[in-house]
């Protein structure tokens, strides 16, 4: 049995046990102590108004007052008209019948308990519960005789409780089968509910697992009622969807990777064989070849570098951050950009400003994220067009706009370009990291990066970090923050 099932078990249906089981005895309870003392209360009133009787009888002397109350007592016993409910009895002292309402003779072999228990109660009378000689249950009311009557002593009457005791049994055990409907009932209900939870939560494990070996299309049924399996399902299919979304992406950026080396290593390899074949150094293509080889290892070298760096951030290398101007480190990306800039038919439109802006920032990594977006500008241009930087600042922050007039990025494919591993339509050579990278570094430096774009007409990618008040210590930012890149794997 499942552990859920259990738990409802032990917690919920052994309480409704419990209290269903109490409420069930205190009614039995209450149902047998009510209905004797109601045979009890019928027995004593018819009695009381017997030996009510008593008192207004008199006589010339004491003894004869005594002997008219024993012939009345004897009187009522014959005229008793509740024959077939009660036997009304006179006792003599040694609690022995002296007259009976059945009308035959009857010898105790020893007195009566409830009168016994009359003798020496404080209200003169008793009770007994016994079987009788039939063996049937009865119930005996004994009251001592408050004036003298003769050789009357005690008052007595006897009735029968198998009316009252059938009664009772009925009555018992309707409560018994209601409190048995209420268990079964609950038990049913709770059984049907676990279920509802359990199977779900099944299926759930078992999809779970599924994905997790590896079978990234297994998906759970859409939980259509809002519930919270519902929303967890809805949630392991989300997730599922965002892995094998991952996984492909993954897939394409280790073929798109294994294409950008292959490129110039094709290219080398080609160079190699030419000039390995050629004597005169100074052969032109043997100039031309080194050349082209020493370009074409460059551009492995760079992406080996960026892969690097990018694999360094996932594994939470920390930033090494100390004040800087921004100012500085944006011209010193720009004029190490220039020159591919111009070469590829483009121009840099760059007006330094004259004061410097303070931040607090680790040097490579900023300049890593100014050549990254410069080197996408120049990608996605056309000769002829302009890549413009400008520096802004308000109270807070300072902003680093940077401008094409490119191709510009197809709105659908704004929302993922600062994805790993994502390449927009039409990418040209890349691996999908470079935009993946400014975003983790501008985050770990409390900044952020903002890509805006119109197809046809250009991209603007809008780097916004803390302006530094301090003098050499680090910002609040930087001492709360997480010792390690949160992307940490
Ligand atoms: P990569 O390192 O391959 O250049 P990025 O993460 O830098 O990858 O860019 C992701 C995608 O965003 C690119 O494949 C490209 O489609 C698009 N993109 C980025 N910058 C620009 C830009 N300035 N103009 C047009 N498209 C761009």
């Amino acid at each position: 049995m499942n552990s859920i099932t259990k738990r409802w078990l032990r917690s919920s249906l052994l309480i409704t046990f419990l209290l269903v089981a109490g409420a069930v005895s205190i009614y039995i309870y209450t149902l047998i102590s009510g209905s004797y003392n109601g045979v009890q209360q019928a027995m004593l009133s018819r009695i009381s108004s017997m030996g009510g009787q008593l008192k207004i009888t008199t006589g010339q002397s004491a003894e004869q007052t005594s002997q008219s109350r024993g012939s009345l007592l004897r009187r009522m016993v014959e005229q008793f008209d509740e024959k077939d409910k009660f036997e009304f009895m006179l006792l003599d002292s040694e609690g022995q019948v002296i007259a009976t309402s059945s009308g035959g003779t009857l010898r105790y072999e020893k007195a009566p308990e409830d009168f016994l228990m009359a003798m020496e109660s404080p209200n003169s009378s008793g009770r007994s519960v016994y079987a009788s000689v039939t063996g049937e249950r009865v119930m005996a009311i004994s009251v001592m005789v408050p004036y003298p009557a003769e050789d009357v002593a005690a008052l007595r009457m006897v009735t029968s409780l198998t009316m009252v005791d059938q009664m009772m049994v009925e009555r018992v055990l309707l409560a018994l089968g209601i409190g048995a409907v209420i268990l079964l009932f609950s038990a049913w209900s709770g059984v049907f509910f676990i279920r509802s939870i359990v199977r779900p939560l099944d299926e759930v494990a078992k999809t779970a697992n599924a994905i997790a070996r590896g079978d990234l299309s297994a998906r759970l049924p859409e939980g259509s009622d809002g519930d919270e399996i519902g929303r967890l399902c809805n949630t392991i299919n989300q997730m599922a969807g965002e892995l094998s979304k991952t996984e492909r992406l993954q897939n394409e950026f280790i073929s798109s990777v294994s294409h950008e080396l292959r490129t110039p290593l094709t290219s080398i390899r080609g160079w190699v064989e030419t000039i390995a074949h050629i004597r005169d150094p100074e052969d032109e293509n043997y100039r031309k070849g080194l050349s082209i080889i020493g370009r074409e290892t460059d551009r492995l070298y760079d992406m080996v570098e960026e892969l690097l760096s990018f694999s360094r951030l996932q594994s939470g290398v920390k930033l090494e951050c100390r004040p800087l101007d921004l100012v500085a480190e944006l011209t010193d990306a720009a004029l190490f950009m220039e020159a591919r800039i111009r070469a590829e038919g483009l121009r840099l439109v760059y007006e330094e400003p004259e004061l410097p802006l303070p931040i607090w920032a680790d040097g490579s990594r900023l300049r890593q994220v100014f050549i990254n977006v410069m080197d996408n500008a120049v990608k996605y241009s056309s000769p002829g067009g302009a890549i413009t930087l400008d520096l802004l600042q308000d109270g807070e922050n300072v902003y680093v706009l940077i401008k094409d007039e490119g191709r510009g990025i197809a709105p659908d494919d704004l929302e993922n370009v600062k994805l790993k591993f994502f390449k927009g339509k039409g990418a040209v050579r890349g691996s999908g990291i470079g935009l993946a990278v400014v975003d983790e570094i501008m985050t770990a430096l409390d900044g952020s990066a903002d890509i805006s774009s119109e197809l046809g007409k250009g991209t603007t990618v809008t780097l916004r970090l803390p302006i530094y008040r301090g003098s050499g210590e680090a910002p609040d930012w930087a001492v709360n923050a997480p010792k390690e890149s949160p992307e940490k794997e």
